[in-house]
């Protein structure tokens, strides 16, 4: 009897550091799962934001809608994390860019949330045949005015004005990559390389005329000029290519003035020689 008895005691002392010891690991175990659980969700609810508003941007072009669009797929306002979603539709290089932040709080510490960032990127998506923004490329016919085509044949993908709620500040050119690429006209190359958005860009100065021609999308090899040289109208001084953020092979071409950057302009009276002489 003593002995089991004893045995019994040793028993319940020994449950009792078990319990003591066990149940706060057990706890704090918990309190690490559910963080983590809190944290995989908001992580998958931020992808799952930043992917639909991508797609919105991509199709519409429209800012506020894929914001919107984001954020309802990220949810309601019971979670306990925030989010903080950004969207930016580039007419330039024709992307769309969504951006999702959130805070996800630390148990027990009010004031140090971790943070994680998610970002995504689309295409604009052309509709209609070949076009942004709907409707067949136009042709135009021209054998240059004050300014020569920089293309032998013109078709007008994309034409200068608004554009997916931005402004579009030039003129999109078809063309198979490879197609030659000319200057409009006389004048000092000032820049032929590497740009952001653009891919590359090459600038030509018309001193006379003050103004400034712009070329880009061009692979880099294509290019035929550099900083200095001095072109003829008509010159070959690249090819088209799908460089940069580039939806596909063409020659994003516009017409400038007042320096560089300078202003943009509509780079059709130019072109047109009944109109400008
Ligand atoms: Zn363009």
């Amino acid at each position: 009897m003593k002995e089991s008895c004893g045995e019994r005691t040793y028993r319940r002392g020994a449950s009792t550091v078990e319990f003591i010891v066990i149940l706060p690991l057990f706890i704090l175990l918990s309190l690490v799962v559910w963080q983590l659980i809190i944290t995989g969700m908001a992580v998958v609810d931020a992808q799952a934001a930043v992917r639909d508003a991508v797609k919105v941007a991509s199709l519409t072009g429209n800012e506020e809608k894929a914001k919107e669009q984001g954020e309802s797929s990220f949810g309601g306002d019971y979670k306990d994390y925030k989010l903080k979603m950004k969207v930016k539709v580039e007419s330039l290089s024709e992307m769309a860019y969504a951006t999702a932040k959130i805070e996800i709080p630390v148990i027990f510490m009010d004031s140090v949330p971790f943070t994680y960032e998610t970002k995504g990127e689309a295409p604009l998506l052309r509709t209609g045949t070949g076009s942004i923004g709907g409707g067949a490329p136009e042709f135009l016919d021209t054998e240059g005015g004050v300014l020569g085509p920089p293309l032998k044949v013109m078709y007008i993908n994309s034409d200068y004005g608004p554009r997916w709620g931005a402004f579009h500040g030039g003129w999109d050119l078809k063309g198979a990559e490879g197609t030659p690429m000319f200057a409009a006209e006389g004048g000092k190359v000032i820049r032929a390389g590497a740009s952001n958005g653009y891919g590359t860009l090459i600038i030509i100065h018309h001193e006379e005329l003050n103004l400034y021609t712009w070329y880009a999308h061009s692979w880099q090899r294509d290019i035929l000029v550099k900083v200095g040289d001095k072109v003829e109208r008509g010159e070959q001084i690249s090819s088209v290519g799908n460089n940069g953020k580039s939806t596909g092979p063409h020659l994003h071409w516009e017409v400038r003035y007042g320096g560089v950057p300078g202003t943009h302009t509509n780079p059709r009276p130019y072109l047109d020689s009944d109109v400008v002489n």
